[in-house]
């Protein structure tokens, strides 16, 4: 679903990523972790085609700056940046519109409602809060029901009740097959959706392993964090 091939990225004489590898298939989720400046988001920006790389990378098979490959791929920033004098339902409307999704109300009008942002779909985005910002962001990335699904710290800035809202969604697209990547540094959060952890140093992978492999040895993701990180 997607599948990333030898994806390096300079910035100057910075080298932020170092010839990475890694698969995500359909219903699996992908945790990316590592320190600050280890080279998460550099990846998940070129993943979303926002980043000259060197390297591969496609999703369901197409490559990630193709038509395709974009309208397979749904992308939550870790800061949401929406349209000050676009109302929310208007952003919607503009995705649908330009992944071409017909009859998106529906759709639209669920994800709102799990969002409690139903009652303020006329509201624009200049007069959310920043919380709700991110809600409306993640409807947006949602609305276009995505194959491969890349999010950047999906929990900061969102309410306890969002937030288990967003672990819920998580899992339901997991089991309807979608293949995720979360970005975070909110380990715990993420506990009980991963099934394959990508730690990350100085640009490199130092460690890339799937749940099963660890064979019945019970860790948190904290710990194994922890262990491959550490001096
Ligand atoms: P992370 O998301 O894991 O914190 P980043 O991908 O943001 O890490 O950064 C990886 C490395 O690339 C760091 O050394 C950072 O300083 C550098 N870097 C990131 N963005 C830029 C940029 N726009 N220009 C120059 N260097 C950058």
């Amino acid at each position: 679903m997607l599948e990333v091939s030898k994806l390096s990225k300079n910035y100057g004489k910075t080298q932020a990523v170092k010839n990475v590898n890694f698969t995500v298939n359909a219903g699996e989720v992908a945790v990316l972790a590592g320190p600050n400046g280890a080279g998460k988001s550099t990846i998940i920006k070129s993943i979303a085609g926002l980043l000259k790389y060197e390297g591969k990378i496609e999703i369901c098979g197409y490559d990630n700056k193709s038509i395709k490959g974009k309208s397979a791929l749904g992308y939550i920033p870790e800061l949401p940046s929406l349209f000050p004098l676009l109302t929310i339902s208007e952003h919607l409307t503009l995705m649908a519109h330009a992944f071409n999704i017909k009859n998106h109300e529906k759709r639209a009008e669920e994800l709102l409602k799990l969002f409690d942002l139903w009652d303020k779909k006329d509201k624009y985005g200049s007069d959310l809060s920043k919380g709700m910002q991110q809600k409306a962001s993640i409807c947006c990335a949602l609305i276009t029901e995505p194959k491969v699904l890349l999010v950047d710290e999906p929990m900061l800035g969102l309410d306890p009740k969002a937030i288990r809202n967003m672990k819920e969604l998580l899992i339901k697209l997991k089991n309807e097959g979608v293949a995720i990547v979360v970005s975070t540094h909110l380990l715990d959060s993420v506990q009980e959706l991963w099934d394959r952890i990508l730690i990350m140093k100085n640009g490199e992978f130092v460690l890339s392993k799937a749940r099963s492999e660890f064979n019945n040895e019970f860790k948190s993701l904290e710990e194994i964090f922890f262990e491959f990180t550490e001096e």
